[in-house]
């Protein structure tokens, strides 16, 4: 007998996390958050490399306990090599809002040795709360360097979403 889709409980509220990490590499851009900032490394790995975007994609997804953005998009699918992480994104909230829940609310730590994000901290999270459809009070961004780990060449990023459940239409 087929199984029935499981349905996401309707709960109020659910809170959402995701982790990322990427290693450093010469010669490509450097996106964090959807913005390009000027450096002279990019993150490697699948996609883009956008650190930021893809703990977001996976918090997003874990809110409404999804699969993953690696079983989503795998890395080994040649049709991922260097895509806009904001069609993972896009995907994430299609996923979100179709288990009827809206973003409220966003908070994130980057953990970084260079860039300085500080002088990019606004432009991020801009652009973070226009692709959520969220105001932008409503998005955390804190970056630190990697005191006491050895992760100098890697960019590390934390993400927590709040979903809240939206108002049925009667
Ligand atoms: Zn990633």
């Amino acid at each position: 007998m087929a199984k029935a889709k499981a349905k996401v409980p309707e709960l109020a509220t659910r809170i959402g996390f995701g982790w990322d990490s990427h290693a450093f590499k010469s010669g490509i851009p450097l996106l964090i958050g959807g913005v390009k900032l000027d450096y002279d490394k990019g993150l490697g790995g699948h996609s883009d490399g956008d650190v930021l975007l893809h703990a977001i994609t996976d918090a997003l997804l874990g809110g409404i306990a999804g699969p993953d953005i690696g079983t989503l998009f795998p890395p080994s699918d040649p049709q991922w090599k260097g895509a806009d992480s904001v069609v993972f994104l896009q995907e994430a909230l299609r996923r979100v809002a179709s288990a009827g829940y809206a973003v409220t609310n966003l908070d994130s730590t980057l953990i970084l040795n260079a860039p300085k994000i500080g002088p990019h901290a606004a432009e991020i999270r801009s652009r973070v709360a226009a692709l959520l459809g969220i105001p932008e009070d409503c998005v955390g961004l804190k970056a630190k360097p990697p005191e006491g780990l050895n992760t100098a060449t890697a960019a590390v990023a934390h993400v927590v979403v709040l979903l809240q459940k939206k108002e049925e239409k009667s």
